[in-house]
């Protein structure tokens, strides 16, 4: 789908992820959540293309069904096991479990490897960090909700029953051997980092 607004025409999946919400798309409602039975979920409205993308915004319900399902963050299509990537510097954190070991939390959808290098060219936020795309792991992970109001909805979590838990968000949450893995490329990405400064 494309659109046109003030001489820039976005096309989602190439100029836009899929993932990104619109203006368009400012309707909120609760119900039961088809990811985490037995739960209640904020789902918003899906016009996409509709008014202007919101870059900082991420669609509720698309990224949840993303993650839930393995559909690319950029292009909205479904990845398979071995073409699934990431970018551990700009996103996600270290989770410490419960027997105190660490695993990584993915926030993020994975990509296609085409749809990841599209992004890395094309996104000013990763093109700063100059992150190149990390395979994720074959392990599937584990799917963890988020009931924290997320940035941007606090207005619209003010006018919800108070005590309720409502799922906001969700992420994958992975091993603490690829919590490793993902150390170690932090740890080489901040080496790069500083060497590009020095020259
Ligand atoms: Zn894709």
């Amino acid at each position: 789908m494309s659109t046109s607004s003030a001489g820039s025409t976005w096309i989602i999946g190439e100029t836009v992820p899929w993932s990104a919400a619109w203006s368009g798309e400012s309707a909120f409602a609760l119900g039961p959540s088809t990811d985490f039975p037995g739960m209640t979920e904020v789902s918003q409205i899906e016009r996409p293309g509709v008014g202007e993308p919101l870059f900082a915004a991420v669609h509720v319900s698309r990224q949840r069904r993303g993650l839930a399902q393995g559909l690319c963050h950029v292009c909205g299509a479904q990845t398979r096991p071995g073409d699934r990537w990431m970018f551990p510097v700009a996103s996600g954190g270290f989770v410490t479990l419960h027997d105190g070991a660490v695993g990584y939390g993915c926030n993020v959808p994975p990509m296609h490897r085409m749809c990841a290098f599209r992004a890395a060219a094309q996104c000013p936020h990763l093109g700063r960090l100059a992150e190149r795309p990390f395979r994720s792991p074959r392990e599937e992970g584990r799917l963890i909700s988020r009931t924290d109001v997320v940035p941007g909805m606090e207005a619209l979590a003010a006018g919800h029953p108070p005590g309720m838990e409502i799922v906001y968000s969700c992420y994958r949450l992975f091993s603490p051997a690829f919590a490793r893995a993902v150390r170690t490329r932090r740890d080489a990405w901040d080496h790069e980092a500083r060497a590009r400064r020095e020259t």
